[in-house]
């Protein structure tokens, strides 16, 4: 949500990382039923182009009228706010942003017409920079270089951190930066976030990661895997809740597991094999 903030405290900046990504989960962003990138793309384009027609004119009302008629998409959960100034902040439209920002909106600062507020929407930090470590933070930002990606998992601590776990244990150490930033293992490490995007496994269900939605709440989805299959549990339960995963058998459970196993392993193969070189030099 912010895009300025203070360093001391926050040394690795996830709203706004770098020039090829960002992330806007906050502000709503994916806070609809269709949040596929391409719906996204269309509704942040939608937004900045009418905002860039509107913003000078201080025809605030006028945009929320012409928004309203064009907008497609419902949202999600009701009670979470979709905000009306999201947008793409930059030419190239590589980055996500609040257009109401006085950075993007010649030194006004408009943020007080949104739900928020603006010393809420300067002041919000998201679980990620608390609950990330440093090293969980970078390798989503070195492994992921596109907005709509990026915001999913910079926001999904439980994937990040159990993907760390696992790999953890594997390998009986820690992963450790200069093994991690090589183009193999980060290319792993994305391959493997991208289940998120494209997961044959997805239940039809409203969901946004972990949460399950219904018209007005939204509460944490579980697989009952002893009512269903009679079995304790997955290893990677973690990984397939925040997946949005359902399954129609017990095979399907099988194969979706095979399928983050390849992926963990095929990550732990291109980081040892730089681990070994770094051993050598
Ligand atoms: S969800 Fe977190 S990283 Fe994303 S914009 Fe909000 S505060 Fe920043
Ligand atoms: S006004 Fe606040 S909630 Fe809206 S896009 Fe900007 S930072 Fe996000």
């Amino acid at each position: 949500m912010t895009m300025y903030m203070q360093e001391a405290y926050h040394p690795i900046h996830l709203c706004q990382p770098d020039c090829s990504k960002s992330c806007g989960a906050c502000c709503g962003l994916y806070n609809w039923h269709d949040h596929s990138r391409s719906t996204l793309t269309a509704l942040l384009s939608l937004q900045t182009e009418l905002l860039a027609v509107h913003l000078p004119r201080n025809s605030i009302e006028a945009y929320r009228s012409e928004r309203e008629l064009r907008i497609e998409s419902t949202k999600l959960c009701s009670d979470i706010y979709n905000c009306e100034f999201l947008g793409f902040i930059d030419p190239e439209r590589k980055r996500v942003g609040c257009l109401a920002h006085p950075k993007v909106n010649n030194g006004n600062d408009l943020r007080d017409l949104c739900l928020y507020g603006r010393d809420i929407c300067q002041n919000h930090f998201c679980p990620g920079y608390s609950c990330l470590t440093t090293i969980e933070q970078k390798a989503v930002i070195y492994s992921i270089d596109d907005w709509y990606l990026y915001g999913l998992i910079i926001t999904d601590i439980d994937l990040v951190k159990e993907f760390f776990r696992q790999v953890e244990n594997r390998i009986g150490d820690s992963i450790r930066e200069r093994n991690l930033m090589h183009p193999a293992a980060l290319k792993a490490l994305r391959d493997f976030f991208l289940l998120k995007e494209h997961w044959p496994f997805k239940a039809a269900a409203p969901r946004l990661g972990k949460y399950f939605f219904t018209a007005t709440e939204y509460t944490i989805a579980r697989i009952d895997y002893q009512k269903r299959w009679g079995i304790p549990g997955s290893q990677y339960d973690k990984i397939l809740v925040s997946l949005e995963s359902d399954f129609s058998n017990r095979e399907e459970l099988h194969a979706s597991e095979r399928m983050i196993e390849e992926k963990i392993n095929a990550f732990i193969a291109a980081y040892i094999a730089q681990q070994k070189l770094h051993s050598y030099g």
